[in-house]
């Protein structure tokens, strides 16, 4: 796996990043929303600079002119809950792609800290020979991105992946790396240590689908 980690450099995103995490600003659950498409929006556009490319001409109202532009057949899927707005920030980008969505969600069937990754709903076009974007907020453990990869099986082998995150922990990062194709890019705005007994990420910024949307009804 390629990784791509921009918290070793300089940028604005490091700003959008720090009012992410902020528990003071993670209150206003808009701002958090709009700074988590804003990550999807600069993640995508370094994306970008990787895709084939064709020249295409354009005409203006005083000539002709030859622009390259993207050239892949891209399908961009999302997980559920907190992927939407990163899903949000990516499409207004890549606004002609197609979309998938899937449903994953951690279940602890002992009661206690160990969970299992349940993917309920996925709803996906064809993805055979496709450039596959990944939208995945928060890589904690790596098993929901693991079990997402087998629930898309069945819609076809894509030609290259690309995965989209906000924040990682090194150990799902580690387990993404073993098991996704060895050209699959992980393209990531700040990568921290540890996980918590929960499988959450620390420090991280908490459960990114409760400050989007509030408190998961259960
Ligand atoms: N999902 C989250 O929202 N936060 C984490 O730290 C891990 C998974």
């Amino acid at each position: 796996m390629i990784i791509h980690d921009f918290s070793k450099e300089n940028s604005l995103l490091n700003q959008f990043i720090r009012e992410v995490r902020d528990t003071s600003i993670q209150k206003d659950s808009m701002r958090f929303r709009r700074n988590v498409e804003r990550i999807g929006e600069i993640l995508s556009y370094e994306m970008s600079k990787t895709l084939e490319y064709k020249a295409k001409s354009v005409t203006t109202p005083l000539g002709l002119k030859t622009v390259n532009i993207p050239n892949s057949e891209i399908v961009l899927c999302s997980i559920l809950r907190a992927g939407i707005p990163l899903h949000q920030g990516i499409l207004n980008y890549f606004d002609g792609v197609e979309n998938a969505f899937v449903s994953a969600y951690r279940y602890h069937p002992n009661g206690g800290d160990a969970f299992e990754v349940n993917v309920k709903y996925l709803a996906s076009p064809s993805i055979e020979g496709k450039t596959l974007i990944l939208a995945d907020p928060m890589l904690a453990t790596g098993k929901t991105l693991e079990n997402v990869l087998r629930a898309l099986e069945s819609h076809g082998t894509p030609k290259q992946i690309h995965i989209i995150s906000i924040i990682g922990a090194k150990p799902g990062i580690e387990l993404t790396d073993m098991i996704f194709p060895k050209n699959t890019h992980l393209w990531i705005a700040a990568v921290d240590n540890a996980l918590n007994e929960r499988g959450y990420i620390v420090p991280g910024l908490g459960d990114a689908g409760d400050l989007c949307y509030g408190p998961r009804l259960d």
